[in-house]
């Protein structure tokens, strides 16, 4: 059996690994266009302000490696179309320029997502960049040690957007994040956003909601922006961070159905509408636990979950995946800012009647030294008293309550049952009423 793989990193190195483990047998060939295969994008800002000093940390794993798994990667080889009739592939090896077919009894596509650029004029000057893979941040390490660029500015406020703030002011520059939506971090509630704005702002931070990039200005490089409100932005380094597209223009004419934004629809099984043909990463879309419904969060997280499966139901496995709640978490500084499930902008979409549930404890018993509040918001659907959502902001132990949150909906808990959970209490760790168990007080 022939299984091609296309795509190195999170998705597809997890499925061709798994693939090998199912098929001692199996001849699996992995095609992807860059040269650095398995990284941690995750890592990348890290990497970028210093924090991470070691490029090899974050890009731990080369050819030689899968070599001994008998699994063949070909770097620097783009996949240009796929043939689902001939079950075939069309490669070019991007260092001779050759073209070659390769054929596939089973194809499992990764090739995950690139950076969206908008059409801004002038978005072509040195200076300008976007974040998505190692060759990126070698790209914005390379240019700050040669130019020091002392004012920067950062189109999209997500998360790799503030992941980046923290980075570039690490690094001694001013920064500005410029945001189209009226908050930051437009996925969360617009209380909850708000709470990170005014910590970016006591950082230093600076921050214009509601605003957008009419053009670039400079020569050959960039020195100035010019907002929607017509005011001039001196910037000597810019950030593009405004979301990504789904890799998958390749794909147009080949008959795997796409989703409108291009992402490719898979069934619970990673399986495409054409059969031996499966997809797995940010290249494809997901459905959220919650309602069913289709929706595009490219995670990591997801990817190697996705990966995965794909990999088992290639070999002829029944691995279904049960969807996403969208449950993320990041750090700016020193805030950690996490969700899971349901907002309440989503709840409203889907018409769904709710309860909120607001608590600001700290994180562990207060007799303790080092005790800092957190603010949990959740939702539960008033007819069934389920928990299906959660935001939390704070400077410690947000990591382990969002993860008991998440667990919570994907289990189906009341908010008496979290009031009932049997945490484990220590001072150093919680408290004796953990904010988990508040959460379930002050909605019962
Ligand atoms: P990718 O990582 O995009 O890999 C796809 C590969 O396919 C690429 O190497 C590409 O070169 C190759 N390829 C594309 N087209 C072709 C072709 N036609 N032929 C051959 N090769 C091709 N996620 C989290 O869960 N948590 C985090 O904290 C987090 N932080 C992040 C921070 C940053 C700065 C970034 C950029 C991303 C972050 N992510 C995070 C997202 C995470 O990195 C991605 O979800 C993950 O890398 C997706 O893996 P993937 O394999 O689907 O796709």
């Amino acid at each position: 059996m022939r299984y091609i793989v296309i795509g190195a990193v999170a998705g597809g190195m997890t499925a061709a690994m798994k693939i090998r483990r199912n098929d001692d047998k199996a001849q699996i060939v992995v095609y992807d266009k860059d040269t650095d295969i398995s990284y941690s994008g995750c890592s990348l800002a890290y990497y970028i302000s210093g924090v991470i000093k070691d490029r090899k940390s974050i890009v731990p794993r080369d050819v030689e490696y899968f070599k001994k798994f008998n699994v063949e990667v070909k770097t620097s080889h783009e996949v240009l179309k796929v043939d689902t009739k001939t079950k075939s592939v069309l490669v070019k090896d991007l260092s001779t320029g050759n073209m070659f077919e390769d054929r596939f009894d089973k194809l499992i596509i990764a090739t995950g997502a690139q950076a969206f650029i908008p059409k801004i004029e002038g978005i072509n000057l040195d200076g300008i960049f976007t974040l998505r893979n190692v060759k990126d941040a070698d790209r914005i390490k390379g240019y700050i040690e040669k130019t020091s660029p002392k004012k920067t500015l950062i189109i999209g406020g997500g998360y790799i957007g503030l992941e980046m703030a923290e980075a570039l002011s690490l690094l001694g520059m001013e920064v500005l994040i410029v945001e189209k939506q009226k908050n930051i971090l437009p996925n969360l509630d617009d209380d909850m956003a708000r709470l990170v704005e005014n910590y970016l702002l006591q950082k230093g931070i600076q921050i214009r909601n509601d605003s957008s990039v009419l053009r670039f200005e400079g020569e050959g490089k960039v020195k100035e922006a010019v907002l929607s409100d017509k005011s001039k932005i001196p910037a000597d380094f810019v950030l593009i961070s405004v979301g990504v597209r789904p890799n998958t223009e390749f794909l147009k004419d080949s008959g795997i159905e796409l989703l409108e934004n291009g992402a490719i629809k898979v069934d619970e099984y990673m399986r495409t509408n054409i059969e031996d043909i499966f997809a797995a990463g940010d290249c494809a879309a997901v459905y959220f636990k919650l309602n069913g419904k289709t929706m595009y969060v490219p995670l990591g997280s997801t990817a190697n979950k996705m990966g995965r499966i794909a990999g088992e139901n290639a070999t002829g496995g029944n691995l279904r995946f049960n969807g996403i709640l969208a449950t993320s978490i990041f750090k700016v500084f020193d805030l950690t800012i996490a969700q899971t499930g349901y907002t309440e902008k989503m709840a409203r979409q889907d018409e769904i009647e709710y309860e909120i549930g607001h608590v600001t404890k700290p994180h562990i018993s207060t007799a303790y030294p080092g005790a800092e509040k957190m603010t949990i918001k959740a939702l539960a659907e008033l007819s069934s008293r389920k928990i299906i959502g959660a935001q939390i902001v704070g400077t410690k132990g947000v990591d382990k309550r969002i993860d008991v949150l998440a667990t919570a909906i994907y289990s189906g808990l009341t908010v008496d049952d979290l009031f009932q959970l049997d945490l484990a209490y220590a001072p150093p760790f919680s408290s004796a009423k953990d904010p988990i168990h508040y959460v379930g007080m002050v909605m019962s």
